[in-house]
């Protein structure tokens, strides 16, 4: 009997006390660590979006797959090489958002969605987590570069937001590229387009039952913004966020990509967040500043905060979207509410995940 406790003790030694250096990285960013928070696990960090939905393996095809991983794998090592040789987390933001900005796969830049009347409007932010400045545009539509622009107007100008012809102008001024607004076309958005279009038509009919029939390929062709969220040597976070905002728009609408606390934030004393989805949800709830605040003041984990504002918070609302975000010491989180999410982290190891389902 009397060696009964120390059966316990030998016990509670070998299974209570798991080395954290055991962990594995990827079930540390997908279900949260337990890592305490002021411990640096990271010296640097970098993870990406390319945007949430309805984003079903039985709805894509191989090649796709293997499409959207490698450029999310390209995009994200552009900014992990910045960030390994020093660089600032903002040019890692920056070039690595250029990637996809470019790539006609996702929905910003070149391959963003349709406005109503058939153009493309763009919306990007930026924010620089050691000053808290902030630049955004919203509703360009000749700017080669949306985040680069969203860039300089924090760098180059006294204000924060700038939309629409404004926003033209100053690129200009600043020098940086303009293109033709037919660069942003893809055969693919444009019939998205037309099948909104269709599906609006078939309701004004009341043509219910062909109308179920587009439905699913409507919620999958309305997202996919990017962001990036980076954490470099010398301890700034960044984070910038870039999109063509929501399929068939009208009247100038403007989502929470270009608004800072709602698509984009970021403060070197708590972390930084990129959202995509449903704009007009993450505005009213101010999704992006929410996770900081909630870390600052509630003093909890990264991990904590994105769950607790996607999946309560934003769904409660009836949102759908996510966030990637990153703290300072490093710890990552990908948090969704919807079936996919592209999705890519590296750590300072170079160990690299790139994922798109839920699983
Ligand atoms: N959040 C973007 C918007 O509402 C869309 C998206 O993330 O897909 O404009």
């Amino acid at each position: 009997m009397k060696k009964l406790p120390l059966i316990f003790f030998i016990l509670l030694i070998a299974f209570g006390c798991k080395p954290t250096s055991d962990k594995n990285y990827n079930t540390d960013i997908e279900q949260g660590t337990s890592t305490n928070q002021q411990e640096k696990i990271n010296n640097f960090a970098i993870i990406i979006h390319g945007g949430a939905g309805t984003i079903l393996k039985k709805n894509m095809s191989d090649e796709k797959e293997a499409e959207y991983a490698a450029k999310l794998e390209e995009a994200i090592k552009v900014g992990y090489t910045i960030l390994k040789n020093g660089g600032t987390s903002q040019e890692a933001v920056m070039k690595t958002i250029q990637i996809m900005e470019e790539s006609p796969l996702f929905n910003a830049g070149k391959g963003a969605v349709f406005t109503n009347e058939g153009s493309n409007e763009l919306d990007a932010s930026f924010m620089d987590g050691k000053t808290l400045n902030a630049g955004a545009v919203a509703g360009v539509t000749n700017v080669k570069s949306p985040i680069e622009l969203a860039i300089k107007v924090m760098t180059d100008s006294d204000h924060v937001m700038l939309s629409g012809k404004g926003a033209s102008i100053f690129a200009e001024e600043k020098g940086l590229e303009i293109v033709d607004p037919s660069y942003f076309f893809t055969e693919r958005r444009f019939q998205s387009l037309q099948r909104i279009k269709d599906r609006e038509k078939m309701e004004l009919d009341h043509d219910d039952k062909t109308a179920a029939f587009y439905d699913a390929d409507i919620k999958n062709a309305k997202f996919g913004t990017v962001g990036c969220v980076a954490l470099d040597k010398n301890g700034n976070i960044a984070a910038g966020t870039s999109t063509g905002g929501m399929t068939n728009k009208r009247w100038g609408r403007i989502g929470d990509a270009p608004i800072i606390g709602s698509g984009t934030y970021a403060n070197n004393k708590t972390c930084g967040v990129s959202s995509t989805g449903w704009g007009e949800y993450f505005i009213r709830n101010q999704v992006a500043y929410d996770i900081s605040a909630q870390m600052e003041y509630k003093k909890i984990a990264l991990k904590e905060a994105t769950k607790d504002v996607i999946q309560n918070k934003l769904t409660a609302l009836g949102g759908t979207g996510g966030v990637v975000a990153l703290d300072k010491n490093g710890n990552m989180s990908f948090e969704f509410n919807t079936a996919g999410m592209y999705r890519a982290s590296m750590n300072d190891k170079g160990e690299l995940l790139v994922k798109i389902y839920k699983e």
